[in-house]
């Protein structure tokens, strides 16, 4: 199984292909995975692997870190164009999430008041009141539905909560709006004697569908860019994307591909 952890809090600056220069907060342990989805693509690996030893940095060990390393970037005149909150899991699942929010849209404006604040997301707890109002101070909440069917997300995104629902997220998506940009997987291929596919006809319109009552800014449609922990998952061309995302805009949907 090929994984690769984020073996710090702060990481980066990389250059993303959808975010541009991007500072990473990984607000999950240095050694281990946590996130409430175990998807067959996830470049952390499987959930498998464990929680680590290290624990969850607290909210005032993310301050100092990010501050730091701001300030040493400022001081080197290097260019940011977001800090994006990703790593190994998922973010909101950190208990001071909100504030830790707070506290990094504080430091971005004090260094770069220029760059975004983004928060990948996997947005199976917009249930939680405080993780609402903590995404909708930032400036791009990227909340991940890789179908429209319960079935294929079971397969695919594999929750780890009892009672996930597709057509939940879907709603609470929708109560986003426009406030969000909403982030698509595409792959094809199989994992224990089970076909996936998020390609076919059936799943595009039942995702087409999805988009039109989320309403979001946008729809980013990508594929696979490295190893996952499952084999047997092909990457969709770009060319395929682009069709695909032919299809959305004709639904009066803004969509970009990766
Ligand atoms: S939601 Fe993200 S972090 Fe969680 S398993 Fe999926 S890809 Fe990995």
């Amino acid at each position: 199984m090929q994984t690769v952890l984020f073996h710090s809090t702060i990481f980066g600056p990389i250059h993303s292909r959808r975010l541009g220069t991007s500072l990473g907060v990984n607000l999950m342990p240095n050694d281990g995975k946590v996130c409430t989805f175990d998807c067959l693509y996830c470049e952390a690996g499987f959930n498998a692997q464990g929680t680590g030893t290290t624990g969850l940095p607290s909210r005032s060990e993310v301050s100092v870190l990010l501050k730091e390393k701001l300030a040493d970037m400022h001081a080197a005149g290097d260019c940011l164009d977001v800090i994006t909150f990703s790593g190994n899991g998922e973010p909101t699942l950190h208990p001071d999430f909100e504030g830790i929010i707070d506290d990094v849209i504080s430091l971005r404006d004090s260094y770069y008041p220029e760059a975004k604040v983004s928060v990948l997301s996997n947005a199976t707890r917009l249930y939680r009141d405080d993780v609402v109002r903590a995404l909708e101070r930032v400036d791009n909440n990227i909340l991940k539905l890789d179908s429209a069917i319960d079935e294929t997300v079971e397969l695919l995104d594999r929750p780890t909560l009892s009672a996930f629902s597709v057509a939940d997220v879907i709603e609470r998506l929708s109560r986003f709006g426009d406030r969000c940009i909403v982030q698509t997987m595409m792959l094809r291929g199989s994992y224990d004697g089970q076909v996936i596919d998020n390609t076919t006809d059936k799943e595009i319109n039942e995702l087409i569908k999805a988009y039109c009552k989320i309403k979001p800014s946008e729809v980013m449609l990508y594929s696979i860019d490295r190893k996952t922990p499952a084999q047997h998952l092909e990457k969709v061309s770009q060319e395929e994307l682009m069709k695909i995302a032919d299809r959305i805009r004709l639904a009066g949907i803004k969509v970009q591909t990766a």
